[in-house]
């Protein structure tokens, strides 16, 4: 091997070095801002086969190595069936990698095909059926958390569409109760960047089972989404870090939502407040325009 070629490698090793240190250090932040995983835990890791839930376990494989509290891990993945799945590939890696798993075939691609119409988006009731699946698995399993491998990016696209498409200010929880009432889910990938889990699964050659193989594809809108983000971060670096930053710094008196502020507990300081709710004039005719930017609507009806 000549200088050069040489020099390249060890500026190669020296970046993956780097980014295996910026991995760990945002997972183990994100576990211990949101108290992820105590002592004891059994966290069942869901395995896709993408970059994402890849990547999910390794970290936590590495952290589980160093960390000060013991849990258990254990990999589940859902066979779905669909066509062409490569059924072999998930349960070779795990195998190699000599942690407990466990693969659970439910063919809820037929289930899907058979209600949703030809050309229509099947994502939001495979997921519900990929979700309940999941739940029961966590029970039999006595898994205490569910880890998933949702990123910094996925948050900000579904804020965006919230927003965007749904009218409100709402992401995606780091850590949240299961919406049957039995599990807590966590998500402990909440501050990486997609870019650094691509990298990532290149660098450790993750076999990578392709996502299209149920044929559906992401809606026109997170798509849409996505590019808008590429392309203001492109535009003015550190946007999206700004954005992210964002969602952890609230400011409820600053907003419209009466359930995050007291407005009406508002009270003039060091005196008695004449404002008596009961005793203002009927404002009801006074209302904001909708989307058309403040402004007072002059109340025809
Ligand atoms: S992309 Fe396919 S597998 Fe993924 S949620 Fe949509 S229908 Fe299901």
């Amino acid at each position: 091997m000549n200088a050069p070629e040489h020099q390249t490698l060890e500026k190669q090793r020296r970046e993956a070095v780097k980014l295996e240190k910026r991995l760990c250090r945002q997972v183990g932040q994100a576990i211990a801002d949101f108290k992820m995983i105590g002592e004891g835990d059994r966290v069942m890791v869901c395995l896709s086969g993408g970059k994402d839930s890849y990547s999910l376990l390794d970290i936590l494989l590495k952290l589980r190595s160093r960390a000060s509290v013991n849990f258990e891990l254990i990999a589940v993945n859902l066979d779905q069936r669909h066509p062409g799945y490569p059924e072999h590939v998930l349960p070779d890696y795990l195998g190699k990698l000599g942690i407990p798993f466990r693969i659970e075939v439910q063919d809820t691609y037929s289930t899907v095909k058979r209600l949703i119409p030809e050309g229509k988006t099947m994502c939001s009731l495979c997921s519900r059926l990929r979700r309940g699946v999941l739940y029961r698995v966590a029970r039999e399993l006595g898994a205490t958390r569910i880890a998933l491998g949702h990123h910094r990016d996925d948050i900000l696209e579904t804020f965006f569409l919230n927003l965007f498409f749904g009218g409100k200010m709402k992401g995606m929880s780091p850590k949240l109760r299961s919406d049957n009432g039995e599990h807590v889910l966590i998500r402990p990938l909440a501050y990486v960047a997609e870019d650094d889990l691509e990298e990532w699964a290149r660098l450790r050659e993750f076999p990578i089972i392709p996502c299209d193989l149920c044929g559906s594809q992401e809606t026109l809108q997170r798509k849409q989404v996505k590019q808008m983000l590429r392309d203001w971060e492109r535009v003015h670096p550190g946007r999206t870090e700004s954005m992210f930053r964002a969602m952890s710094d609230v400011v409820g008196s600053h907003l419209m939502d009466r359930k995050l502020f007291d407005f009406e507990g508002l009270k003039s300081p060091g005196g008695a407040d004449r404002t008596d709710v009961s005793e203002l004039p009927d404002f009801a005719p006074i209302r904001l325009h909708r989307g058309a930017g403040p402004g007072i609507d002059p109340g025809e009806d």
